[in-house]
């Protein structure tokens, strides 16, 4: 008999792991990380430690307990058994988001990763460009190794010493590349992925049929975006594919319409045209590469340059041009890293005289720069503080809040910032969005809200959705609203209360 336990995503907004069990395989839809419940016991200051494996995530229900699924070195070094063979066959990411592939760094190594490849994208920008920590989500680097240390003398016995450069033992991960409507076969189960609109390139939902029980699992979805055709074409095809279940999404549950990607773009064109002279600062969600095609767009009707910061550009770079603008057609703002001698104000020291830093060499300002970001300093279109503060109503300025020590060196004058970002839903965020606001203020920049489109669709577009491809049963799943789904038992289908495993 199929079964289907929820490791996460009940009456929560994300962290869905969702477990598949066919009589011959298990399987995974999604391993993402619950913000809000690892927010319930960790924060910026305190960190699950990596000396304890998984252990620390597990200890409060973050990480389910479950064998033959977690990475040899983890368990090891908790002290705990470690099975010959995996005990799921693969894990299905339906998108890059946090909360649906966070938690992909402690999977073991042989158990394969599913994905698209827009996902893979970005997926490889965010492990390397991020902040390193548990981020083995395409490549695998084992932890806790003891390497045999180099000896001059030949008649010593080899020692060891623990490896610190890592690099040479990290290997790619088993990941297969996804393609549309493409059915894929592990053992019982066949599997296809669906795309679909959200608010990051690669999202898609999956059709698993094992011959007793046929699952449309949505992942996240719109209609509202770039993409609602794809949306449309996944109803069209899960129609045709008759479903026994649906674990759908359900975020909106609560609100009946949209603004929509276009109403954005329209607006802020606008207001970047009324703004002539003056900065535009925008910030949003840097892999929501729509959104940044939206701006992109804003820019070009309003006579700027698009100017992005240096992990976007990474993000672009990984996507070639494909389906989105490249490199070549934006600006890429460096930020003064290390020293700060980018821009030539700074003086420094040699050899007992204080010499400016418009006179040094270049690789001394390379040298403020390091790991991946370095590939991109010396771009031809590049842009710092300077050329903000020269022509500053030449450009829409992606920043970020993390990045807003830059306003202290472009100190803008009659600039305005466009936030296209979701309100803030917990306190962390509220902390963070009246520090936001502070900044703001301190520099007269005119805060302009009301810039953002949602990625997920609204109650009736999921209640239309749910009755056209009419299933026997639906599990709602990341959503506080799931009583909203209560009307389609009116309709002949069994609306199932997931039940939070751990
Ligand atoms: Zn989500
Ligand atoms: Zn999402």
């Amino acid at each position: 008999m199929t079964k289907i336990n929820f490791y996460g995503g009940v009456d929560e907004i994300g962290g869905n792991k969702v477990q598949l069990i066919s009589p011959e395989n298990s399987i995974f839809f999604d391993f993402g990380k619950s913000f809000n419940r690892e927010g319930e016991f960790f924060s910026e200051f305190l960190q699950p430690r990596k000396l304890n494996g998984i252990m620390d995530l597990v200890e409060f229900g973050l990480l389910p307990p479950i064998k033959g699924i977690y990475r040899e070195d983890y368990l090891k070094k908790a002290g705990l058994h470690h099975t010959p063979q995996p005990s799921s066959q693969g894990i299905f990411i339906s998108h890059a988001h946090l909360d649906h592939m966070g938690y992909l760094h402690h999977i073991r190594e042989d158990i394969p990763f599913y994905m698209t490849q827009d996902s893979h994208r970005i997926i490889r920008a965010l492990e390397m460009t991020g902040i390193a920590g548990f981020n083995n989500y395409t490549t695998y680097q084992p932890d806790f190794l003891l390497l045999p240390k180099k000896r001059a003398s030949k008649n010593s016995t080899t020692t060891h010493k623990r490896a610190t450069s890592r690099d040479d033992i990290k290997k790619p991960r088993q990941i297969e590349i996804m393609e549309p409507y493409q059915e894929y076969e592990l053992g019982d189960l066949k599997i296809s992925s669906a795309p679909v609109d959200h608010s990051l390139p690669g999202s898609c939902a999956f059709m698993s049929d094992d011959g007793e029980e046929a699952v449309l699992y949505t992942g996240d979805f719109r209609f509202h975006g770039r993409r609602e055709d794809q949306t449309r074409k996944m109803i069209k095809e899960a129609k045709k594919f008759t479903p026994t279940t649906i674990i759908t999404e359900g975020t909106r549950m609560d609100r009946d319409h949209n603004l929509t990607e276009s109403d954005i773009k329209l607006k802020a064109a606008e207001k970047a045209r009324a703004h002539g002279g003056g900065l535009v600062i925008v910030n949003y969600p840097l892999r929501d590469l729509d959104r940044f095609y939206t701006f992109y767009q804003v820019a070009k009707e309003s006579d700027r340059t698009m100017v992005v910061n240096t992990k976007q550009a990474f993000l672009l770079n990984e996507f070639g041009g494909e389906g989105y603008p490249g490199l070549k057609d934006v600006a890429v703002y460096i930020p003064r890293r290390g020293w700060g001698l980018l821009g030539g104000k700074s003086q420094v020291c040699m050899e007992n005289e204080w010499i400016s830093s418009c006179e040094l060499e270049q690789e001394y300002l390379d040298s403020d720069y390091k790991g991946w970001e370095k590939d991109y300093i010396n771009w031809d279109n590049n842009v710092n503080y300077l050329n903000l503060q020269e022509s500053p109503g030449d450009y829409i300025f992606q920043c970020d809040y993390f990045e807003f020590k830059e306003l202290i060196d472009i100190k803008p004058e009659n600039a305005i910032y466009i936030k296209s970002k979701t309100e803030p839903f917990n306190d962390e965020m509220e902390i963070d969005a009246r520090r936001e606001k502070n900044w703001l203020e301190h520099f007269n920049i005119q805060i302009e809200t009301g810039y953002h489109a949602s990625g997920h669709a609204c109650r009736p577009e999921i209640m239309d959705m749910i009755l056209e491809i009419n299933p026997e049963k639906v599990y709602p799943i990341h959503t506080r609203n799931k009583e909203n789904f209560k009307p389609l038992e009116g309709e002949g289908i069994k609306v199932i209360d997931p039940v939070l495993k751990n």
